[in-house]
Formats: structure tokens, C-alpha cells, sequence
């Protein structure tokens, strides 16, 4: 499975990263800006290398990120 949109609410985000450590293909990064809370919230640094596992959207404590499957 491929994802055609990672979607990242940033002011949602309050910056754990465990989006991030869950994945399993390394598809999100930290972000150099932050967030209006003063947070670094995730960015897609790899968006073809996403298999659309969803872990990210399960583990987001704040329902900040959605995967679009293509
Ligand atoms: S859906 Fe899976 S592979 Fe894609 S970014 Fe989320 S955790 Fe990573
Ligand atoms: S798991 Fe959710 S709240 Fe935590 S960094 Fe990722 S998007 Fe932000």
C-alpha cells in the first residue's frame, strides 16, 4: 500500500515524537519549525517510503496525524 497524503495537524501536535519512533520505515522526522505552542511537531521526510501501517495515526495520543492511502 502506497500513501498519497500524510497530514499533519501542527497545533494538534504537542511533540512526543512517538509518531515518529513507531514507524517502522522512518517516513517522519522532526520538523525545524514549531508549532504555536512552541512544539517541533513531525514532517514527512520520506512519503514514498510510507506502507500505510497506520501505527502513526493509532499511536498519536492528540489524533494529529492521517495517512491517505493512494
Ligand atoms: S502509516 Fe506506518 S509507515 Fe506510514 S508514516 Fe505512519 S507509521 Fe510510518
Ligand atoms: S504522536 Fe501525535 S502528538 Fe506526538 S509528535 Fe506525533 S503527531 Fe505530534
Amino acid at each position: 500500500m502506497k500513501a498519497k497524503e500524510i497530514i499533519i495537524d501542527r497545533n494538534l501536535c504537542k511533540g512526543c515524537s512517538i509518531c515518529i519512533h513507531v514507524c517502522p520505515k522512518k517516513t517522519l522526522g522532526i520538523s525545524e519549525d514549531i508549532n504555536e505552542y512552541g512544539l517541533f511537531y513531525p514532517k514527512v521526510e520520506d512519503l514514498a517510503s510510507c506502507i500505510v501501517c497506520r501505527l502513526c495515526e493509532l499511536y498519536c495520543p492528540d489524533f494529529a496525524i492521517e495517512v491517505v492511502q493512494e
